[in-house]
């Protein structure tokens, strides 16, 4: 097969008929249902810039020499990785980088997995065949997936098998000729609804030890899987015109609790098998982090230049932008969307072939990118609500305008600088809905925690950090004192 168009998409999410809930009833048809036909719609919208776009998001098949999606491109040369971040960049530009697992997020995922297959082979040799088949399988059939890493929150101060009802999270229950049957629950699975296939994987951050075991997998299976069920949190997509929630009615990805019920994994589906401390090397080992951090990065960037946009058209629509403090805030957008670019440039141009193999960025300037950005994304939210102050409050809806005894009044009331009030609004609705509305707030929460707690991640980056050659700069600067210590204060 080749890569899958968005009518393609939408047909077999419409026969999967997965099990989806939402507001308390089960989903006939997500295609059809308005908590997800309309980001549905904008997931068509990228597989279909795939073929609009060929040159940059196509390539031929190592297998089979179809077309298929370069976002699942082992990549061999920097060239490559550059191709790789180019097509990144053509799906994150459409949504403004607001679909966080727009499909590019998880083929990274794969694409590494199938690379690295070997690193599997610790467990079982199969797991090792069955790395590199998922992989090929979820290039050619262009798979659309979600993903869950994280055991419920019940007590985080202890371990998995300490938890007062264990096996509330997903865990083995016993092993089949057919398969492994698994039961549990694990959060989050942004997608889980509207994707063909579920990778469970462990987290990036939290590492298990052995008594964990029983819940250290990894493993993929169909979302329509009997048993598994994807209880999804209450839509932001609230049915309103484009007008309205210029965001929200496009890119609501959703959200899920995914609940396994007894769920057969066939064996060829199995990656890790009650395993820990292969868990807790997975991401690193294979380089996968690296690979998913490149395209988070890219990511980042299209969200800054979106946030940028914004900020830089309220400025010019309500006469802001000669005062000092909102140039300074302008600024302050700029310089991350700088520091983010350059952090994408080292990590391309310092890339080196990993054992496996990949041509694989620098991990130092993406893992000091992917810390740094849910520090500073809040503050970027911040800067829109400081910056279009009542603005923000003062948008009447696609009706107010429409309506004939108020709408010409509206339209003059709420004028800019260099825009009528439709357009002002227009433009204030969409600053509203990216900070601000429902769907806005859930984006800054997304993106603090997008690649796990960040204080854990800190935690780790602090304590990986190499930091002898800089107390040992200190050192032999305070060496250099021409004073010696005086012989009263000597032990
Ligand atoms: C919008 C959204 C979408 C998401 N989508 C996905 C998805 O698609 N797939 C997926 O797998 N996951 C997803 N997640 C989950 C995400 O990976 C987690 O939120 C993240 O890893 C943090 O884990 P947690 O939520 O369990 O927080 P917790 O671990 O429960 O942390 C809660 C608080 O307690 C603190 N804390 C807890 N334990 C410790 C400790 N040992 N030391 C210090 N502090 C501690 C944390 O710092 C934090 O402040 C999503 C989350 C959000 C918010």
């Amino acid at each position: 097969m080749s890569a899958k168009t968005g009518k393609e998409y939408v047909q077999r999410l419409k026969e999967a008929k997965n099990n989806v809930y939402i507001h308390g009833e089960k989903v006939e048809d997500v295609t059809e249902h308005p908590a997800f036909k309309n980001v549905i719609r904008s997931m068509a919208d990228l597989y279909d810039l795939q073929y609009e776009k060929p040159e940059k998001m196509l390539y031929n098949s190592p297998t089979t020499g179809n077309k298929v999606g370069v976002t699942f491109m082992e990549p061999k040369t920097v060239e490559d990785l550059i191709k790789r971040r180019e097509a990144i960049m053509e799906w994150q530009r459409y949504s403004g980088g607001l679909m966080g697992r727009s499909p590019d997020y998880l083929n990274a995922n794969v694409m590494a997995m199938g690379a690295a297959h070997q690193f599997y082979a610790e467990g079982d040799p199969m797991f090792a065949e069955n790395a590199k088949k998922y992989a090929e399988y979820a290039r050619e059939n262009d798979l659309s997936l979600t993903h869950t890493l994280i055991h419920p929150q019940i007590n985080r101060a202890k371990a998995q098998y300490e938890q007062k009802d264990a096996n509330v999270a997903l865990h083995v229950v016993k092993k089949t000729d057919e398969g492994v049957i698994v039961d549990g629950v694990r959060l989050l699975a942004t997608q889980g609804a509207i994707t063909d296939e579920i990778i469970v994987f462990p987290s990036t951050v939290k590492k298990a030890g052995e008594l964990d075991d029983p819940y250290s997998l990894a493993f993929a299976i169909p979302n329509n899987t009997p048993g598994l069920k994807f209880i999804c949190r209450e839509s932001f997509d609230y049915g309103r015109n484009e007008f309205d929630h210029p965001l929200g009615s496009r890119f609501e990805e959703g959200d899920a609790i995914v609940c396994f019920e007894n769920v057969l994994v066939p064996w060829d589906r199995i990656f890790i098998l009650e395993n820990s401390s292969i868990c807790n090397r997975a991401y690193r080992e294979t380089n996968a982090v690296v690979h998913m951090a490149h395209q988070v990065v890219a990511k980042d960037i299209a969200k800054t230049e979106f946030v940028l946009g914004v900020a830089l058209s309220i400025m010019d629509a309500i006469g802001i932008d000669g005062f000092q403090h909102v140039q300074d805030k302008g600024t302050e957008i700029m310089l991350t969307l700088e520091i983010m670019k350059s952090h994408l440039y080292r990590a391309e141009h310092q890339a080196k072939l990993d054992r496996w193999g990949m041509m694989t960025p620098d991990y130092a300037a993406l893992d000091a990118a992917r810390n740094w950005y849910p520090r500073i994304y809040p503050r970027l939210a911040e800067i829109i609500r400081i910056l279009g102050a009542s603005g923000l409050m003062g948008i009447p809806t696609q009706a107010d305008f429409e309506n004939e005894e108020i709408g010409a009044l509206l339209n003059r009331a709420v004028q800019g600088k260099n825009l009528e009030g439709y357009e002002r609004v227009q433009l204030f609705r969409l600053a509203w809905d990216l900070t601000m509305s429902a769907f806005g707030s859930r984006q800054t929460h997304y993106e603090y925690y997008f690649f796990g707690d960040p204080v854990r991640m800190g935690m780790t980056y602090f304590n990986n950090y190499d930091k002898e050659p800089f107390k040992q700069m200190v050192q032999e600067f305070l060496k250099r004192t021409k004073k010696s210590k005086p012989n009263f204060v000597k032990a």
